[in-house]
């Protein structure tokens, strides 16, 4: 397993869903890691439930005072932060023809612009320590598109153009910045797909399952080690070859 043990990590939306797998993870191989939910009660209960170096904080990443208090007080109780993952995300699908603005202003506002406002937090007390590792949870559907999302697709590829800028806007300074593409996870997100939309994409899936929450953690926990220390910029797909970028 990746080893962590003397990185500080902090994940947003870790209080179920593929964020608390990671959240575990990390733990697990020895980090610190910051468990950070809308609700603080939620944060303190997945926090408990995993035990150990593990902190709950408050975070709602489409509100910039959240964003604001949450660094602050993590970077105080914690001392530092080595690595981000931006794991919140929603979803409102629809065709184009029938989405909502507010829908639209949601998702890209939860999935891009909520990530956003997290590494900018963050970024100063980064480039001070001289180092970091941003990782952006993604999706497949960024690379292929799919009918009935595109606000959830636009947001996805946007936060892959942004991770890509950054990573070079950062790499002199030694920061780095990564996307994990999850494929097909079963999570409470997909739980809301109709049985047969589950059984089209599982026929599509070449190494024939559907993915774990914990497939997903260990490509991010790789990211966030010293591991991956000549990796920047990249997308890393974890979708059982579902689709080969
Ligand atoms: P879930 O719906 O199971 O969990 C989403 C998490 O994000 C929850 O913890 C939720 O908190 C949190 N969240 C939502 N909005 C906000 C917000 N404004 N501020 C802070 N936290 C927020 O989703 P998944 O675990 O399935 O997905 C996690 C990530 O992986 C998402 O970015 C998703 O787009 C991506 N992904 C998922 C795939 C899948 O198959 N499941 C496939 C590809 C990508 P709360 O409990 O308060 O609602």
């Amino acid at each position: 397993m990746t080893n962590l043990t003397g990185k500080t990590i902090l994940v947003t939306g870790s209080n179920r869903g593929i964020g608390y797998e990671i959240a575990l993870l990390l733990a697990k191989a020895g980090a610190t890691v910051a468990i950070t939910a809308r609700s603080l009660d939620a944060a303190k209960e997945a926090a408990a439930k995993i035990g150990g170096d593990v902190h709950p904080f408050a975070l709602d990443v489409t509100d910039a005072d959240s964003v604001d208090k949450c660094a602050e007080e993590a970077l105080g109780k914690l001392g530092k932060v080595d690595a981000i993952v931006n794991n919140a995300g929603i979803t409102r699908d629809n065709l184009a023809m029938r989405m909502k603005k507010e829908d639209w202003d949601a998702v890209i506002d939860s999935n891009l612009t909520g990530a956003f406002r997290v590494i900018q937090a963050f970024l100063r007390p980064m480039l001070k320590q001289k180092g970091g590792s941003v990782i952006n949870i993604t999706s497949v559907v960024a690379a292929s598109g799919n009918p009935g999302q595109p606000n959830y697709c636009a947001a996805k590829a946007g936060l892959e153009g942004l991770t890509r800028s950054l990573a070079l806007e950062y790499a002199g300074k030694g920061l780095r910045f990564n996307c994990v593409a999850p494929g097909f996870i079963e999570t409470d997100m997909t739980a809301a797909l109709k049985e047969e939309q589950r059984a089209a994409f599982l026929a599509r899936i070449p190494l024939g399952r559907l993915g774990s929450g914990e497939d997903v953690a260990k490509a991010v926990a790789f990211l966030a080690s010293d591991d991956s220390s000549y990796i920047t910029g990249q997308i890393l797909h974890v979708n059982g070859g579902l689709y080969l970028a």
